[in-house]
């Protein structure tokens, strides 16, 4: 597919520096507010973000005959909703004015001064209304290392788990974007030696590095979405940080799966970084051996290479990179997990988030956990101030990163960063 918006010689007016998430290449959306102004749509370049609210209303977007009032808004459900054709349009004209042999708004100082703002003036908001949110499990390594730690090294896979991406319908209301504080959750927990639970804050809180990508438009209730066309409705994609209580997890699990455990916070990126500009990033994904049902089957390059690492931040000392990881290994990929999400009649709706499950990689040191890296509490991993960590501490600070490398820029997520505050009394 030949996007505009993709194309490498680019350049645009504004300084990106070496390095940047976001040069001219990536274009992500995103909501912002500023003290002056209230919550609007922008776009990322540079160091900068780029009003559309401003942009829409002074007839820099006349000729793509927007609605009205489109970008003013909490959220970006509205300009998702009209589907991924329209956004393409809009990243491509915002490309547009934005390269540098482009006058047009470059020399228009009074529009360059309102509404191209430096980020360190602006407070990222969550940058869609999430009205349904799904957790999936599609990490072929993250699967395989619990179900070697908690069932049987030697069926570590559960039968089904080759012929169909397995998931569960997570808690929509408490997913919060990056920068907002965590407290660490109280729940029940019960130790293999105990005869009863106990109830208090977990002891083993845990992060899980994982991606997200979001819907844009919406289907009838009874239709299903096919693999082939599942692309259509992806618009972007988000880091996305599951939040975990492993004691309380391990403990209310059986029969029905993840509740109280996993609902209290997802942690998520705000830049919507679209497929589009991920389009040069396909890679072919892992071999699925047996063969999948039809109705699963894909041509094409379906999976994306892109670079993900975990920190942790303690309260004083320098940060450490604890995890290096890939988007490209996951088993299942996002087109898979949409037609199976539809494929029994479910709707699907503009701003839903789903989410890839925890992305670990085939080595030690690339794995998307706590419960993983430190393996069950066993292996201990040494931050660079000399402390350990075998779970998440108080007043940590968990920041996973991601992007795209091309040879002349990076395709960048910037960062999803959540501090975790003690439990209430
Ligand atoms: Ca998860």
């Amino acid at each position: 597919m030949n996007i505009a918006a993709n194309n490498p010689e680019l350049k645009s007016w504004v300084n990106v520096p070496e390095d940047s998430h976001f040069p001219i290449q990536n274009l992500p959306f995103g909501i912002f507010k500023t003290k002056y102004l209230n919550p609007g749509a922008c776009v990322a370049i540079g160091n900068k973000v780029l009003d559309l609210t401003y942009l829409n209303n002074n007839g820099f977007l006349d000729d793509l005959g927007l609605p009205q009032g489109l970008f003013n808004q909490a959220s970006l459900n509205d300009f998702f909703r009209l589907g991924k054709k329209r956004v393409r349009e809009v990243r491509n004209k915002v490309s547009n004015l934005l390269r540098h042999d482009n006058p047009e708004l470059r020399n228009n100082s009074i529009a360059v001064e309102m509404a191209l703002i430096d980020m360190k003036e602006v407070e990222m908001l969550l940058p869609v209304y999430v009205q349904n949110y799904t957790d999936f499990y599609s990490s072929i390594e993250h699967a395989t290392n619990v179900g070697i730690m908690f069932r049987d090294p030697a069926n570590a896979l559960l039968p089904n788990w080759k012929h169909l991406p397995v998931g569960y319908h997570g808690r929509a209301s408490s997913i919060v974007v990056s920068g907002t504080p965590v407290i660490r959750p109280k729940g029940q927990t019960k130790a293999p030696d105990q005869e009863m639970p106990v109830f208090g804050p977990t002891k083993r809180l845990d992060f899980e590095l994982e991606m997200a990508f979001i819907t844009c438009g919406d289907t009838v209730q009874g239709e299903s979405v096919t693999v082939a066309d599942a692309e259509d409705m992806i618009v972007g994609m988000v880091l996305f940080n599951d939040w975990s209580a492993r004691d309380v997890q391990v403990w209310e699990y059986v029969p029905l799966g993840p509740f109280l455990a996993k609902n209290f916070s997802s942690s998520v990126s705000p830049w919507v970084v679209t497929l589009d500009a991920l389009e040069p990033f396909r890679v072919q994904g892992p071999v699925q051996d047996p063969p999948v049902l039809p109705y699963l089957q894909f041509k094409g390059k379906r999976n994306f290479d892109i670079q993900l690492s975990a920190a942790i931040q303690p309260e004083k000392g320098p940060n450490t990179v604890i995890s290096n990881t890939n988007f490209k290994h996951m088993y299942w990929n996002m087109a898979q997990q949409l037609a199976h999400h539809s494929v029994n009649g479910c709707n699907i709706e503009t701003g839903d988030m789903y989410a890839s499950g925890t992305i670990s990689g085939p080595t030690p040191d690339s794995y998307g956990s706590m419960l993983e890296l430190a393996w069950k509490g066993t292996k201990p991993i040494k931050l660079a101030d000399g402390s350990e960590r075998i779970f998440i501490n108080d007043h940590d600070e968990v920041i996973i990163s991601g992007y795209a490398q091309h040879a002349k820029y990076k395709i960048g997520f910037g960062e999803v960063r959540s501090k975790i505050l003690p439990a209430t009394k």
